[in-house]
């Protein structure tokens, strides 16, 4: 069986990413544990076609054209915003929805979605439910790759709230919450400490990740 991946203080991850928010997350997720980070951004690296269908496959794609590029380990996050009235769309294609002719404007993607919640019929938050869904894929340039997934449920709302966060985050209310991830402070959206699972699905997933690659804890 081949070795499996692990990273220590010091050693270099590329973060296989383009995205300005997931990058602050993931630096944010990753402060404390003496990496070399670097993004695939910074390096000047091309970003590859995201041609996959599944969460996994998206991720695997970047993770790996970042690992051979850079010729060092690399860790991407494919996610994306699964509503339930509309058969798990956007799904892969989420960044997509927010694709306009001027570049991307979330705030047409989630006017996006809201219409085509409204054309299904769906007015209540029984019928306006949904999920963000996140999988990491640390890649090494020898082809060897790791998988976590991470998934939390909640309510599609409108009109969107909140400044904070990115992407979707104003339309999303996490299930237990009366706040969406848009009027949620950071910590909170992806809070993360050695042994407990975070709340975001990029905080559960990453969380995973660490157990499996970082040796689980924070060492100062
Ligand atoms: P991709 O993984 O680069 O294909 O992009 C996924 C898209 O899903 C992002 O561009 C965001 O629009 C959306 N998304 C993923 N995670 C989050 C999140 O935590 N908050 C808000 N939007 C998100």
């Amino acid at each position: 069986m081949a070795d499996k991946l692990t990273l220590r203080r010091g050693d270099r991850l590329v973060l296989a990413t383009h995205n300005a928010g997931k990058l602050k997350e993931f630096k944010e997720l990753l402060d404390g544990f003496g990496l070399d980070i670097v993004s695939a951004g910074e390096l000047g690296l091309p970003e590859p076609d995201e041609t996959g269908t599944t969460f996994i496959d998206n991720a695997r794609i970047k993770a790996h054209a970042a690992a051979v590029a850079a010729g060092c380990i690399a860790l991407a996050d494919d996610s994306g915003l699964a509503v339930d009235a509309l058969d798990g769309k956007p799904g892969v294609y989420t960044a997509n929805w927010a694709e306009t002719a001027s570049g991307r404007d979330f705030s047409v993607g989630m006017r996006r979605v809201e219409d085509a919640l409204q054309a299904a019929g769906a007015q209540g938050p029984s019928d306006r439910s949904g999920s963000f869904n996140a999988t990491l894929c640390l890649a090494h340039p020898d082809g060897r790759d790791q998988l976590y997934v991470g998934k939390i449920d909640g309510t599609i709302v409108w009109p969107p709230r909140g400044v904070l966060g990115h992407g979707f985050d104003p339309v999303f209310m996490p299930k237990g919450y009366d706040i969406t991830f848009g009027e949620m402070a950071p910590e909170v959206k992806h809070s993360w400490a050695p042994g407990e699972v975070g709340l975001s699905h990029r905080a559960k997933a990453f969380s995973k990740f660490v157990d499996d690659v970082l040796g689980g804890g924070v060492e100062h």
